[in-house]
């Protein structure tokens, strides 16, 4: 049985469902007005790892929202819209900018061979969930409106900012140096913003208290609920989101039901870069495509990541990318060579028994993934049979992901992508000097270039 980290509870905890049958999971989800950065991706790798070793031993529901409605760029309800940011900066409406964001995560989450959760819910197409949730809480008196909104008074809610530790929780209050505006407690937040009346946004609906749109916590707390149910056994998401998403998520859920909301808090650290935080509205960020045009597939930032536990912030270089992408292409043609070996019979030995329980435990632990990828290459080092180690591979890669048993695709830098249009276009102009100049440098970058009746392929 899996044993899990519970924010809740700071510490280590048996998972245990609230039905024996199966477990659900709710995860936050993209705020499409932007690329994904290789940190927000580290966290659907965690979840992704987080699922596949549930399911080894029991069902489970897997929800995940998109944030398609543009909350505001600070936690704190001020700042601009990002959704409306992204439209200006970009020439797109709204709406454009949500599709085109979240087809372009799904491209990197599928690339990173992440299950796609069971079910996908755009904050825009719930919003009537939204408002029943803030009328509840209006009526059970939680709320107070200002001049632009339904805010949620927080000093009413007595168990506010039990998953945060009290100097973090005083630090928030004391946030009240600050200027709060109409607020009545600093950690006071909005459920529903009123839009301005002398001007008309993209993305607005009608509500009890105005034309406007919801706050962002509201979205994961009502859609989680609608889909899941009042007390869900897990929540995911990154660490930032402990101390003002989730926080407020207990505080809307727990106040308009009058039940535990969440069972099971679990937060993956970030990735950093040696220069600091990687953040999507600072702007500078690393991609998948960057990572890609570099020469690297999403296997090795997967890889890379599987190498550090969850819990432990990892700072990301290309130093430690080219190590992760060396390992997996040693590990994967080592595989390739016990296929060969390989009668392919099943076999089932106590040896190999042994080590899917010793991988298991690790997996289990709390997803010690780098000790159970050292599991594998110690059985593929192993004297174990050929026939053995492609079963222990199979059942590995289970909870891995990492495509270990299929035969690699040929990932091209970004400059040998430059050097093919330049030798077809050589071609074209029938400069065959050129073209074979071409051939050789990109035989020297272990490219093989043959023409065809096709044009050239490689
Ligand atoms: P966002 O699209 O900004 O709402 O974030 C999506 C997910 O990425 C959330 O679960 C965040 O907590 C997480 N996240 C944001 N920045 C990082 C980072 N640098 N490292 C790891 N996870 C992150
Ligand atoms: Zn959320």
């Amino acid at each position: 049985m899996l044993k899990i980290y519970n924010t809740l509870h700071h510490k280590k905890e048996e998972f245990v469902p609230l039905n024996p049958k199966g477990a659900t999971c709710y995860c936050c989800g993209p705020t499409v007005y932007n690329y994904a950065h290789i940190g927000n991706l580290r966290t659907y790798i965690f979840e992704d790892i987080l699922m596949r070793t549930l399911r080894y031993s029991l069902p489970v529901k897997h929800m995940m929202n998109i944030t398609d409605v543009g909350h505001l760029t600070s936690d704190a309800d001020a700042g601009e819209d990002k959704m409306a940011l992204a439209s200006a900066r970009e020439g797109k409406s709204a709406w454009e900018i949500a599709k085109f964001y979240e087809k372009k995560f799904f491209e990197d989450f599928d690339s990173l061979n992440c299950y796609r959760p069971d079910i996908i819910a755009r904050a825009t197409e719930h919003i009537p969930a939204m408002i029943n949730l803030v009328k509840t809480l209006e009526e059970k008196g939680y709320t107070y409106k200002t001049s632009d909104g339904i805010y949620y008074d927080t000093s009413k809610f007595a168990d506010y900012g039990i998953l945060i530790n009290k100097a973090h929780l005083e630090g928030l209050k004391t946030g009240a140096r600050v200027d709060f505006g109409e607020k009545k407690n600093a950690t006071d937040f909005a459920l529903w913003k009123i839009s301005p009346t002398d001007k008309k946004r993209q993305m607005e609906w009608t509500s009890p208290w105005g034309i406007g749109f919801p706050g962002w916590h509201i979205e994961c707390s009502a859609m989680a609920m609608q889909y899941l149910g009042e007390t869900l056994d897990i929540h995911c998401g990154g660490i930032d989101h402990v101390a003002i998403h989730h926080t407020n998520e207990i505080a809307q859920a727990q106040a308009a039901t009058g039940k535990q909301y969440v069972r099971y808090w679990i937060h993956g650290e970030f990735l950093v870069m040696s220069s600091g935080k990687m953040s999507k509205s600072a702007g500078a960020f690393v991609t998948l495509d960057t990572l890609k045009e570099n020469g690297y597939s999403p296997l090795d930032y997967r890889y890379l990541c599987l190498g550090a536990h969850y819990r432990t912030q990892l700072e990301f270089s290309y130093d430690s990318l080219d190590f992760a992408k060396k390992s997996r292409h040693s590990l994967k043609a080592k595989i390739a060579s016990i296929k060969e070996q390989s009668n392919g019979n099943n076999q089932k030995t106590e040896f190999l028994k042994e080590a899917k329980n010793n991988f298991v435990s690790a997996m289990e632990d709390d997803l010690n993934t780098s000790k159970a990828l050292a599991i594998l290459w110690d059985f593929i080092k192993s004297e174990a049979s050929a026939e053995e180690k492609l079963q222990f591979v199979k059942f590995a890669d289970t909870f891995l992901g990492l495509n270990l048993l299929e035969e690699e695709k040929k990932e091209i830098s970004a400059e040998a992508k430059k050097l093919l249009e330049e030798r077809a276009e050589a071609r074209k102009q029938k400069d065959f000097k050129k073209s074979d100049e071409l051939r050789a440098k990109l035989l020297a970058m272990g490219i093989v270039v043959k023409d065809t009746p096709r044009g050239q392929e490689y």
